[in-house]
C-alpha cells in the first residue's frame, strides 16, 4: 500500500492513474478502522481500479471539544488492517494539509435546514464541518466514485447536497451498515464502552427493529414513545428516536412509502447513532 501525507505527493501518483482512465474510489475516514470501514474500502475495490482510503480526524466537525480528544487513534493497527484488505492507497494528512492557515472556508452550502434536524440539532455546526471537509478531501483526491456508510445516514444526505452544490463530478455509493454477530451497528466509540454496556447496546437495533416491524400496526408516536422506554429501561439517555422522510428527514406521522428511523442516545458517556431503513 502506498501512503501519502502531503497533496502533492498524493496527486503525483493519481495523475498518470486518470490520464490512463482507470477508475479512483475514494473511502474517507477518521480511523480507528473497524469492519464497517473495511466493508466501504471491499465495496470500492469491486467496482474501482484503485482505492484511495483517508484517516483525517476532521476537527471542524466536532462541536464537543473533549469528544475530540477522546476520538480513538490507531494507526499502526489501521495501516495493518488496510494492507490486510488491500487497499491501494492510505491518504494521511495532518491539519495544517488540509486547513492551510489563512485559506478561508470554501463556501458555505445550503442544505435546506436539514444540517439542523436530528444529528444536527445535538451537535451544532457538525454538517458544515463535514461538507467542507468531504469537499476538501473530494477536491484533492478527485475520485469517481465516493463510498460512505449508511449507519451515518444524514450524513450521506448531507454530502449528496453538497455534491450537487459544487462542481464535483463523482457517484455516491451508499453502503450497508455493518453490525456484530448480535446487531450492534459497529463503531469506533465501541470500544470505550464496557462488555455490559456492549451487551445494553443491543436494545438500539432491537429498538429499531420492533419499530419497523410494528410501523403498520401502531401509531408513529407509541412507537417512538416504546422504542425511547426501552432504552431508557436500559440505561440510555436518548437524545432523539424519530421515523423520518428518507430526504429531507422531517419527522413523519404516517407511512406510505420509504421511510428511516433514526436514534442517537448515550451509555457511560458515549453516544452512539443508529438507523434502520422502513
Ligand atoms: P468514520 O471513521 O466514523 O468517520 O466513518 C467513515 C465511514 O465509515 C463513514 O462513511 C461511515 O458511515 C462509515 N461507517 C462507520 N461505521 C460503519 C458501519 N458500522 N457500517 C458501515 N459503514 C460504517
Amino acid at each position: 500500500m502506498y501512503i501519502f501525507k502531503q497533496v502533492n505527493h498524493l496527486q503525483g501518483f493519481l495523475t498518470p492513474i486518470m490520464v490512463n482512465q482507470e477508475s479512483i474510489g475514494f473511502v474517507p475516514t477518521m480511523g480507528a478502522l473497524h469492519e464497517g470501514h473495511l466493508g466501504l474500502i471491499e465495496s470500492a475495490a469491486n467496482k474501482c481500479d484503485w482505492v484511495v482510503c483517508s484517516i483525517f480526524i476532521n476537527p471542524t466537525q466536532f462541536n464537543d471539544p473533549t469528544d475530540l480528544l477522546k476520538y480513538p487513534r490507531t494507526p499502526e493497527k489501521d495501516i495493518d488492517a488496510l494492507i490486510n484488505q488491500k487497499c491501494d492507497i492510505l491518504f494521511f494528512p495532518d491539519t495544517n494539509t488540509i486547513y492551510p492557515p489563512n485559506q478561508k472556508k470554501i463556501f458555505d452550502f445550503n442544505f435546506n435546514g436539514l444540517e439542523n434536524r436530528l444529528e444536527g440539532a445535538f451537535r451544532p455546526g457538525h454538517f458544515q464541518g463535514v461538507a467542507e471537509v468531504v469537499h476538501r478531501l473530494l477536491s484533492i483526491v478527485r475520485p469517481h466514485s465516493l463510498f460512505m456508510g449508511q449507519k451515518d445516514y444524514q450524513q450521506v444526505q448531507i454530502v449528496k447536497k453538497m455534491i450537487d452544490q459544487s462542481d464535483l463530478d463523482l457517484q455516491l455509493h451508499t453502503v450497508p451498515t455493518v453490525r456484530n454477530s448480535k446487531g450492534l451497528a459497529l463503531s469506533s466509540r465501541n470500544r470505550r464502552l464496557s462488555e455490559q454496556s456492549q451487551n445494553d447496546a443491543l436494545i438500539i437495533f432491537e429498538s429499531l427493529s420492533w419499530v419497523k416491524e410494528n410501523i403498520h400496526s401502531k401509531a408513529i408516536p407509541a412507537l417512538k414513545e416504546e422504542a425511547i422506554q426501552r432504552m431508557i429501561s436500559k440505561g440510555f439517555k436518548v437524545d432523539y428516536f424519530e421515523v423520518v422522510d428518507p430526504q429531507d428527514m422531517l419527522p413523519i406521522s404516517e407511512v406510505d412509502g420509504p421511510a428511516v428511523a433514526c436514534t442517537a442516545a448515550w451509555i457511560e458517556g458515549v453516544r452512539l447513532i443508529d438507523n434502520m431503513l422502513i
